[in-house]
């Protein structure tokens, strides 16, 4: 399909890439393909998502801007789920960092966090050593 965008720029798409990890074929994002007008006739692959906010905002992105999938679902390039990150915001949201776990201690009630991976079994959760040791001492 072709179809010539707000910039005079051809494009032909959207094509589905795959993307190949240990031998399987996952479709990854979708692309067009954009030839430019005038002199400026190049041949350049886009992801479907940024191409499609160009044209929602009639203009062409800064390199430093990103476009990003607010569901993440990548092959969802709805408009609606579009939306213009800088590259530092993108990256931070990708590296979500460490999770979190929001917890109740099971001696005294409070609510604490703790890295999620630290916990191993939530129902047996105590804010605090001593509250540990408090409920252990009950216990027994
Ligand atoms: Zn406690």
């Amino acid at each position: 399909m072709l179809t010539v965008d707000f910039l005079g720029r051809q494009v032909y798409g959207p094509y589905i890439e795959i993307s190949k990890r240990k031998g399987k074929e996952k479709p990854r994002r979708m692309v067009v393909c954009l030839y430019g007008s005038g002199r400026k006739v190049r041949r350049k692959n886009m992801a479907y998502a940024r191409w499609k906010m160009e044209c929602h905002l009639k203009r062409e992105l800064l390199r430093e801007e990103t476009v990003d999938h607010d569901d993440e679902d990548t092959l969802n390039d709805e408009i609606d789920n579009l939306k213009i990150m800088s590259l530092g915001d993108n990256i931070r949201k990708s590296n979500k960092g460490p999770k979190i776990a929001n917890l109740i201690c099971r001696s005294c009630g409070t609510s604490f966090t703790r890295l999620a991976r630290r916990t191993k079994d939530p129902e047996r959760s105590y804010c605090s050593p001593s509250c540990g040791s408090k409920s252990r001492l009950c216990a027994g």
